[in-house]
């Protein structure tokens, strides 16, 4: 009958993935149903995924075509290594390095640069290219997977989700995984774009993260830690992270951003004005970090 019933105005909107309360519209994205957890806040995409959606989603396109993935995912690898290392230096505060998981490694610059600060790790990664890119020229450890159906050969003493949890399509499934994957006392190290930030208010509808399909979660830190806490975790520190980007990427995000607007599509040419090879701090107003903690036992 209905070839898409997500895309119908009136089909009954999923309970909060985080809360299981009921949600209102929130905002408005032609094709797209983007909710709000009336009771937790919780923004999510109502609409059903595919049964692929990972693969259509983290295919080499995602990391090399631009849009809104990235322009050349391995150009920027030097600074992943560095923000690798700058996030081991955040968990240091707590913990002494031990093994670790990094769910969604791409080719394992960031897990590098944990190695960097002395972290013995394994990337799990959907995308076959980014894990042998990772294998062959870092060295690293990385095996297929993802979030929703990985699991830890032993457990671990960190998992780290880098720019993960706005994309998981099974919260549940994802953060069950993370805790059978931990040691008891163990970590979590999480980044998320905060829905609850200034920029975020600001652009509505124009914030960077509203890019469904690929982001499927906007958190902020209430609910963030109300979904951890389902599975035993509990938030202990956070942050902003210091965050470096080329200004390839900038520009790519820039230009995909003003061509979704009519009226700002005119300039969309000007973001070829910015230099590829320029290494710009980006304001990490929306950008957080938590550091949750399993329950001992
Ligand atoms: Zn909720």
């Amino acid at each position: 009958m209905n070839a898409h019933p997500g895309f119908a105005g009136h089909a009954p909107i999923p309970a909060c993935p985080v809360c299981r309360s009921g949600a209102e519209p929130w905002l408005s994205k032609p094709g797209y149903r983007l909710v709000r957890c009336t009771a937790c806040g919780h923004g999510y995409l109502a609409n059903p995924l595919p049964r692929d959606h990972v693969e259509r989603q983290y295919g080499d396109a995602y990391f090399n075509g631009g849009g809104d993935g990235y322009p050349d995912y391995t150009a920027s690898g030097e600074l992943l290594r560095a923000q690798g290392r700058h996030l081991a230096s955040i968990v240091a505060r707590h913990a002494a390095p031990g093994r670790m998981a990094d769910i969604g490694a791409a080719a394992g610059f960031i897990l590098k640069g944990f190695e960097d600060a002395g972290w013995q790790g394994t990337g799990i990664e959907p995308n076959a290219s980014m894990r042998s890119y990772g294998r062959e020229h870092l060295g690293v450890d990385l095996v297929a997977g993802d979030a929703e159906n990985f699991a830890a050969q032993h457990p671990v003493d960190l998992v780290a989700m880098i720019q993960v949890i706005g994309h998981l399509h099974d919260l549940d499934a994802a953060l069950r995984n993370v805790a059978q994957s931990l040691k008891p006392g163990g970590l979590c190290l999480v980044d998320y774009w905060d829905r609850t930030s200034l920029p975020a208010r600001m652009f509505g509808v124009g914030w960077h993260e509203i890019s469904p399909p690929s982001v499927v979660h906007w958190f902020g830190p209430d609910d963030l830690a109300a979904a951890f806490a389902r599975q035993g975790l509990h938030p202990i520190d956070s942050g902003r992270p210091k965050k470096i980007v080329l200004g390839s990427h900038v520009a790519s995000l820039l230009k995909h951003k003003l061509g979704e607007s009519r009226l700002l599509s005119p300039f969309a040419g000007l973001t070829g004005l910015i230099p590829a090879k320029l290494r710009l701090p980006y304001p990490t107003l929306d950008l957080k970090w938590v550091l949750f903690r399993k329950e001992a036992a």
